[in-house]
């Protein structure tokens, strides 16, 4: 005990005489130290980044077994315009974009040419992520798996008006079986958006007819038009 008393009176006369230096030189006062700021938080996904993360190397369908990869979408994430399409080609699940193949020329020249938009300017993705192979149209149970993703990215980008690329995408939209040749250029809507259904390119390429081109042509028009606000 005595020692302790003895040790206890060393330190606080050492503290004292140290507290007098500091007082000497003019200091008053000792900050205690801060306790380290901490990190900023990470700022919040992106929602089109948070939507892939989710779907991350999906296996939900079989049609991951055909794909070499995700097709996921591409453009502006915060675009007016959006376009929806069936699914990647051969091109596409080859660069991991949407529409580059033959159909996707059209499409970008229809875009560039036809509206007058940088094609970087809309969003464009597809009813389902992965190839089907053959390039069938995807099965419903497919497309059904698939949607949370597509309407993440709607909820994503939440455009003005979204264009329904022929019948699977259409059908998938609107929710029930289509007639994409007598529907098309006639309003629609999903989830509160309008949709403005339209022929595939694929088929355009096919069928190409002045009437199609016309067709295709009125309905990115008028798609544009409420996109913008003027009709
Ligand atoms: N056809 C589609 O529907 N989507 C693509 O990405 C390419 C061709």
């Amino acid at each position: 005990m005595g020692e302790l008393n003895a040790e206890l009176r060393s330190v606080l006369g050492a503290a004292r005489a140290w507290l007098e230096e500091l007082s000497e030189e003019g200091i008053e006062r000792i900050e205690a130290p801060r306790a380290a700021e901490p990190e900023p938080a990470a700022a919040p996904l992106d929602g089109l980044e948070a939507v892939r993360g989710e779907l991350g190397e999906c296996t939900r369908c079989r049609l991951h077994e055909g794909r070499s990869r995700i097709v996921f979408g591409d453009g502006n994430p915060q675009a007016e315009l959006m376009f929806v399409g069936e699914g990647p080609g051969a091109e596409e699940d080859r660069q991991g974009l949407p529409f580059v193949g033959r159909a996707g020329e059209l499409l970008t020249a229809m875009i560039e040419k036809g509206l007058g938009l940088p094609r970087s300017e809309v969003y464009i993705c597809n009813i389902v992520k992965c190839r089907p192979p053959g390039n069938r149209d995807p099965s419903a149970d497919e497309a059904a798996t698939c949607q949370p993703f597509l309407d993440g990215q709607i909820d994503a980008v939440r455009p003005r008006v979204i264009v329904s690329l022929g019948k699977p995408a259409t059908r998938l939209l609107l929710g029930r079986e289509v007639a994409i040749t007598r529907l098309r250029g006639q309003w629609q809507d999903y989830r509160g958006i309008p949709v403005m259904p339209t022929l595939h390119p694929a088929y355009v390429l096919r069928q190409y007819t002045p009437e199609n081109r016309r067709a295709v042509w009125d309905d990115l028009r008028a798609a544009l038009a409420r996109a913008r606000g003027e009709a």
